[in-house]
C-alpha cells in the first residue's frame, strides 16, 4: 500500500499566506482580486480548490480587527519615530497628515493581512492538508 501523499506537494506557510490562499490546502484564492483592485476587496466565501468555507462563524473575522488594530498601532509608531529621526519637525501637522496618509493607504493591505493572520494563525481548529494540494 503507497501512501497518497507522495504526489502531493507541500506548499510552504509563507509564500501561500502572502498571495493569500486558502490556509487548509494553500492552493485556491482566498480574495478574488488584488489588495489595490479598486471597489471590490471581499473575500470569497469558500476555496474553489478545496471547498473550504473561510468564515468558521458569524462574527468569525471581528477577531480580525484585533488583528488589524496592531497593524495600525506598529505603522504609526514607525511613521511617527520615522518622520521624526528624519525630519526633526516639532510640527504636529505633518506628523498628523503624514501618519493618517500613511495608514490610510495601507488600510487594504490591514484589512487582508489580518484576516489572513487570523485564518493561519490564530485560528486552532485550521490545519493544513497537504493531501488537498
Ligand atoms: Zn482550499
Amino acid at each position: 500500500m503507497e501512501a497518497q501523499t507522495t504526489s502531493h506537494k507541500h506548499i510552504p506557510v509563507w509564500p501561500a499566506l502572502i498571495s493569500c490562499k486558502c490556509p487548509r490546502c494553500r492552493v485556491g484564492k482566498v480574495y478574488e482580486h488584488g489588495a489595490y483592485h479598486l471597489f471590490d476587496n471581499k473575500m470569497l466565501l469558500q476555496c474553489k480548490h478545496c471547498g473550504f468555507v473561510y468564515e468558521k462563524e458569524p462574527g468569525y473575522f471581528y477577531a480580525a480587527m484585533y488583528v488589524g488594530y496592531a497593524f495600525v498601532v506598529a505603522e504609526l509608531v514607525t511613521s511617527g519615530v520615522a518622520i521624526g529621526v528624519l525630519t526633526g519637525s516639532q510640527n504636529p501637522w505633518l506628523y498628523v497628515i503624514v501618519m493618517l496618509s500613511l495608514v490610510t493607504l495601507l488600510s487594504p493591505f490591514n484589512y487582508r493581512y489580518s484576516r489572513m493572520l487570523l485564518l493561519y494563525f490564530l485560528t486552532p481548529g485550521i490545519r493544513y492538508r497537504q493531501e488537498l494540494s
